[in-house]
């Protein structure tokens, strides 16, 4: 409806609410109530119905109806209307109170992808509220640029020479404080919102890169985090080029890091993908190793250059036998098809001395350093 108004003007806006208040009103019966509440919102009241079943008729026959594209100016607009229930006496006690969970119920509708309709139910009500606020703020905190990399140096087993760093998101928020991806990120690929910010993550982070080359510091590759709405969206190693190209930045500074469910499905398309990558001189990195469900065939086939053990193995390093056998066979794994090996997480002594026994080339966590902001970052490589 807003964008109707903003681009076919007040008039043409009038028009779509008439036709879909007379839609509304065709489809109910003429002791039903409907009202229009304000903004693109309706408020139908069923006096009559008597259970769940009739509501849910009523609200598959409303969405239908208003489902038909609407004539604008000559132009086809396809509404996608998003209803919620309240039922009285059960779901509330007061008009307002009706409304009000009415409205909540709204709310999980248009969160699970419009179109469709949602009772009132307090649990889910909240989450999908909370994730439509932060729908919004997210989309803000791009504008207002409040989003930062954190960097985690990787080094050198034997001798804990840096050769490289991780980019980590983290969000500063204006009322939160800072913010850790596993808050946002979900939220951001379900809203669709994870391909402009995956731009910025990895625009930003070969920006750094550069800036620290200039400067004279060897701390490339840095190593970007991507997730699968990104890797399959159309045109990704396309955006990934251009952003090359537009900083000015070789693929050799770049790592790109997947994980294994990425690389699952739709082997030539992904082999494809790799491919590319690979030819502007990007480094391939699989995330998480050992979490998911990957084929060997897949390790074996796909352009991989570096295979991450995830940290849950390695927190239980050295004395876990299964988590030091699932290590040793990675590592040995990885290296008779060509591949390095990194272990991130790794927090104490023993578990790099673990890891440096079985051959495991690269390590990065808390005993060597913490992710840190660029600055922080910059500074803890001049000090090393
Ligand atoms: P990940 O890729 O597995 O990243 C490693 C996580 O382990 C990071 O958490 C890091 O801060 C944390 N970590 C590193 N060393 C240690 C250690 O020694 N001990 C412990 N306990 N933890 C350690 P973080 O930064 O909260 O990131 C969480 C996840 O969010 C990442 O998991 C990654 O999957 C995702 N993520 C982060 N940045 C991005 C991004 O820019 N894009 C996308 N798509 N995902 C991101
Ligand atoms: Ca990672
Ligand atoms: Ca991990």
């Amino acid at each position: 409806f807003k964008r109707v108004n903003d681009s076919l003007g007040h008039l043409a806006g009038d028009k779509l609410l008439q036709t879909v208040a007379v839609r509304i009103t065709e489809t109910l019966r003429a002791t039903d109530r409907v009202a229009r509440f304000g903004g693109d919102e309706f408020m139908v009241l069923l006096p009559h119905a008597r259970q769940r079943r009739d509501v849910e008729d009523v609200a598959r026959k409303l969405l239908a109806a208003i489902e038909v594209p609407v004539d604008a100016d000559g132009r086809l607009i396809s509404v996608t209307p998003s209803i919620g229930v309240a039922l009285f006496p059960g779901d509330a006690q007061s008009p307002a109170e009706l409304i009000k969970h009415a409205d909540s119920a709204m709310y999980l509708a248009k969160s699970r992808g419009r179109a469709n309709y949602q009772f009132f139910d307090p649990a889910s009500v909240q989450t999908a509220y909370d994730a439509l606020v932060m729908e919004s703020q997210l989309v803000q905190a791009l504008e207002r640029n409040e989003f930062v990399l954190h960097f985690q140096p990787q080094v050198r087993t034997l001798d804990q020479a840096l050769i490289g760093a991780e980019a980590l998101i983290r969000w500063n928020h204006p009322q939160q404080g800072l913010l850790y991806p596993d808050h946002f990120i979900p939220v951001a690929e379900q809203q669709r919102l994870m391909l402009p910010l995956g731009q910025w993550v990895l625009r930003e982070a070969v920006r750094c890169a550069r800036r620290w080359r200039e400067a004279g510091l060897s701390v490339a590759p840095i190593a970007v985090n991507l997730s699968t709405v990104q890797f399959q969206s159309a045109g990704f190693v396309e955006a990934v080029e251009r952003v090359l190209q537009e900083e000015n930045v070789p693929g050799e500074l770049l790592e790109l890091e997947l994980s294994e469910r990425m690389l699952m499905d739709d082997l030539p398309d992904v082999m494809h993908k790799l491919a590319r990558l690979k030819a502007l001189g990007i480094c391939i990195a699989v995330d998480d190793f050992g979490t998911g469900y990957f084929s060997l065939r897949h390790l074996k086939e796909l352009p991989i250059d570096k295979v991450k053990i995830d940290r849950s193995f390695v927190q239980d390093l050295p004395h876990a036998q299964d988590a030091a056998a699932i290590a040793r066979a990675i590592i040995q794994m990885a290296h008779s098809l060509g591949q390095s090996v990194i272990a991130e997480g790794v927090e104490n002594q023993q578990q790099l001395d673990f890891l440096a026994t079985q051959g495991c080339e690269e390590l990065q966590g808390d005993l060597i350093s913490a992710p840190l902001p660029a600055e922080a970052f910059e500074g803890w490589v001049r000090r090393t």
